[in-house]
């Protein structure tokens, strides 16, 4: 039978559509289905919301800093659904500006859910089609504990269409998710308090940072408790909710947000039909490359549970694509791959942390710069920036770069080139400083 199109990408997400648009550019007929809106976590509930929202957030230190400045900022107002509503319209633009892209690449787009029913067939809108490849990229969810009361929380999912403001929010969480949405709800007037189950924030982030961010986030007002775990919620009155811990105590907050990790989007997807077993936390088992045991059968992005982050996604499905349809197959490589977390300051990072790097080669060089930004000393601001460089000592290279400060993620994503491309700490330190710039410090670190 002959087969409806060349490739079905089942998720219009960052990988997804990335898929989707080079097949068809190498003149494959594709489909695409989203049971969502087109676009994923990363456009419509991930990054770029969550970004607009940081950036909304941080005027709250900007306008106070004002005043250091010679600037008279009269009455401050912050407006929830203004916010809210201009972001969600830029959402909402993003997403048709993804869907344009497949339109105008003549990918079809099933606006329905999607399931395998088969070897080479789709199930989707009451009909099923053939296909002589199928793509999984349906992402990641986010993951509620299972205690009493779960459900009275919400997710990220959630978060960016709040009718209002809470005035307190019980975070539970320690990593990415957590970090940023603690800093947004604080800039934004929310008294949060952070429950973290180990004795550390981001744990296998390099633990100077993490201390960092943890030491002004307290001083910033964040409560953040250690080695908590919610064992029950519970509605309190008038609308609040009371999260209990392992050791009895009770708090009370009038949100709770659980960022506790994302879980591979694979439930209900028809794979067990296909006779497909799943890996832990129900990832789907993939090569290098995205091909899955079954030689029709691939998947990439956060289904895949290797590294979550929406860039590594779009190049797995690029590397997919110009893989099946292509004449240059090519594979993705997952080592050294930058990442930020856009908590107030935010941290970014590139490569192994200085224990990474021992247990790898041995003996290593560690440099650091613990600086206070000028802005932050013309501000009254104690906040510190702090950078920390990680050396190979034998061949004097720099596997791992990070820090925490203002611009940390733009200043990493540079520092990544160098980082990537093997430069040594030579090579750093040749470069001419560009000043003044916080950047500059990564070639006067000595
Ligand atoms: P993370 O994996 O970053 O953090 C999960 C946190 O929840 C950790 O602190 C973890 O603790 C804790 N945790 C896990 N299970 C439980 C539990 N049952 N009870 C209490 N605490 C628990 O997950 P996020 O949800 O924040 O984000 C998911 C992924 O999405 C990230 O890993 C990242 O890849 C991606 N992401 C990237 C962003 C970016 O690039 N800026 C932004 C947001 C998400 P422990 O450390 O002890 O395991």
């Amino acid at each position: 039978m002959a087969d409806d199109f060349d490739f079905f990408v089942i998720g219009a997400g960052s990988g997804g559509v990335r898929a989707a648009r080079v097949a068809a550019g190498h003149g494959a007929r594709v489909a695409v289905a989203e049971e969502h809106r087109v676009g994923g976590t990363c456009v419509i509930r991930g990054c770029v919301p969550k970004k607009l929202l940081v950036v909304g957030a941080h005027f709250a230190e900007d306008l106070a800093d004002a005043a250091r400045f010679g600037w008279q900022v009269g009455d401050r107002r912050f407006d929830w659904p203004t916010l809210r509503d201009h972001v969600l319209a830029e959402v909402a633009r993003l997403s048709g500006i993804y869907q344009a892209t497949l339109d105008s690449h003549g990918v079809s787009t099933f606006h329905a859910r999607a399931e395998i029913a088969g070897p080479n067939r789709v199930r989707v809108g009451g009909q099923e089609v053939r296909a002589r490849h199928v793509l999984v990229a349906t992402g990641a969810r986010p993951m509620v504990p299972d205690i009493p009361g779960a459900g009275l929380g919400i997710t990220s999912n959630e978060i960016f269409h709040l009718e209002r403001l809470p005035a307190r929010a019980i975070i539970c969480g320690g990593g990415y998710i957590a970090n940023e949405f603690a800093g947004i709800l604080h800039e934004l007037g929310v008294e949060v308090i952070q429950l973290v189950r180990s004795g550390q924030l981001l744990r296998g982030w390099e633990p100077a940072l993490a201390e960092r961010l943890m030491a002004i986030s307290i001083a910033k007002g964040i409560a953040i408790r250690l080695n908590t775990v919610p064992v029950r919620v519970e509605q309190g009155g008038c609308g609040t909710l009371v999260v209990h811990d392992q050791h009895g105590h009770r708090m009370e907050a009038d949100l709770l947000l659980w960022a506790v990790g994302r879980l591979p989007n694979s439930a209900g997807l028809g794979l067990e039909t296909v006779g497909l077993a799943l890996g832990p936390d129900g990832a789907i088992p993939v090569d290098r490359q995205g091909h899955t045991a079954l030689p029709w059968l691939h998947a990439v992005g956060d289904v895949t549970n290797r590294i979550q982050l929406t860039p590594v996604a779009i190049r797995e499905g690029h590397a997919l694509a110009d893989t099946l349809f292509g004449t240059t197959p090519w594979s993705v490589d997952h080592d050294c791959v930058p990442s930020a977390v856009f908590s107030h300051p935010p941290l970014a990072s590139v490569g192994l942390t200085e224990g990474e790097a021992r247990n790898r080669y041995g003996p290593v060089r560690v440099f650091t710069s613990d600086f206070r930004p000028l802005k932050n000393v013309l501000a009254g601001r104690e906040e510190r920036a702090l950078y920390k460089l990680v050396v190979d000592a034998a061949s004097d290279r720099v596997v791992g770069a990070h820090m925490i400060g203002p611009d940390a993620p733009e200043i990493l994503q540079a520092v990544a080139i160098a980082v990537k491309a093997g430069l040594t700490k030579a090579d750093f330190d040749r470069t001419a400083a560009l000043h003044p710039t916080m950047a500059e410090e990564l070639v006067l670190m000595r």
